[in-house]
């Protein structure tokens, strides 16, 4: 489903990606471990074509990210509308609920499936409706997000970005901003999502969570993937000085 192969990306000159490989199944949760800086959200937004990469490949579902075959086998980079259409074909969440300040929590999910997608209001309206029930927020539909905690909020982001359809899902540290209490409720509605057999590909800090869902658990530093393997290896028998150093810190 995501196979990310060689990839380098830099920032200028300093080399964020150093040849970082991956590879995700369809139905697979991977959790992204690391200290900060090393690359995780680059990852993540490289994955997305949020990000230019300078060499390597990523694909999803098949589709090469970022760039298009020409009738001759060439590469071309995508012209916005291409991009835009790759794009939607992922969710992503982040760590700060961006949700749209000035619309109610049903009108954050209805948004991009009415304006992008172009479906029909009332259609959008009952899928929306739908998805706040999945992440049980039905009766909080025309609250907007200033009315919202941060928890809620984040569920709404959840809803928001499953709107459109979208086959890989990615979270980065979606529960770190949220106050300690809040952080199971979305852990909860992302692990039914993952129970659902979506493919998720999630960077956090929340062991727990990464233990009992990930099938692929990654750790990285310094813009390398250092090991990777089920959590019950790399959490209990992990073979990298590096990565036994960052679990000790952190479990
Ligand atoms: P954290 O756990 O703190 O979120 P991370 O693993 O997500 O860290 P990244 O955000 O991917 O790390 O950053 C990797 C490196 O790239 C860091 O050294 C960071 O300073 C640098 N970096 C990230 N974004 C940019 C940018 N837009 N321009 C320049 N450097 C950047
Ligand atoms: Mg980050």
């Amino acid at each position: 489903m995501v196979e990310v192969h060689d990839v380098h990306k830099f920032y200028g000159d300093l080399h964020v990606l150093k040849g970082v490989s991956l590879h995700v199944e369809r139905g697979q949760v991977c959790t992204i471990l690391g200290p900060s800086g090393s690359g995780k959200s680059t990852l993540l937004r490289c994955v997305n074509v949020l990000e230019e990469i300078q060499s390597g490949s990523i694909t999803v579902d098949g589709t090469l990210m970022g760039y298009a075959k020409d009738d001759h086998g060439r590469l071309h980079e995508l012209r916005p509308r291409q991009l835009a259409a790759q794009r939607s074909r992922i969710g992503m969440v982040f760590q700060r609920f961006n949700l749209f300040p000035h619309m109610s929590a049903l009108g954050n999910v209805m948004a991009a499936p009415v304006r992008v997608a172009g479906r029909p209001k009332e259609e959008a309206k009952e899928q929306a409706m739908e998805l706040l029930e999945r992440v049980g927020l039905a009766d909080r539909a025309h609250h907007f997000p200033a009315q919202l905690s941060g928890g809620q909020q984040q569920r709404v982001a959840i809803a928001r970005a499953l709107a459109m359809e979208p086959d890989l899902m990615l979270f980065d540290e979606p529960t770190s901003a949220l106050d300690p209490e809040l952080v199971g409720e979305v852990l909860a509605v992302m692990q039914d999502l993952a129970a659902s057999g979506m493919t998720m590909m999630v960077v956090t800090h929340e062991m727990g969570f990464a233990r009992e869902v990930s099938d692929v658990a990654v750790f990285m530093d310094e813009g390398v993937i250092v090991e990777s393997g089920s959590p019950a290896e790399l959490f209990d028998n992990p073979q990298q000085d590096r990565t036994r150093e960052f679990l000790q810190k952190v479990l």
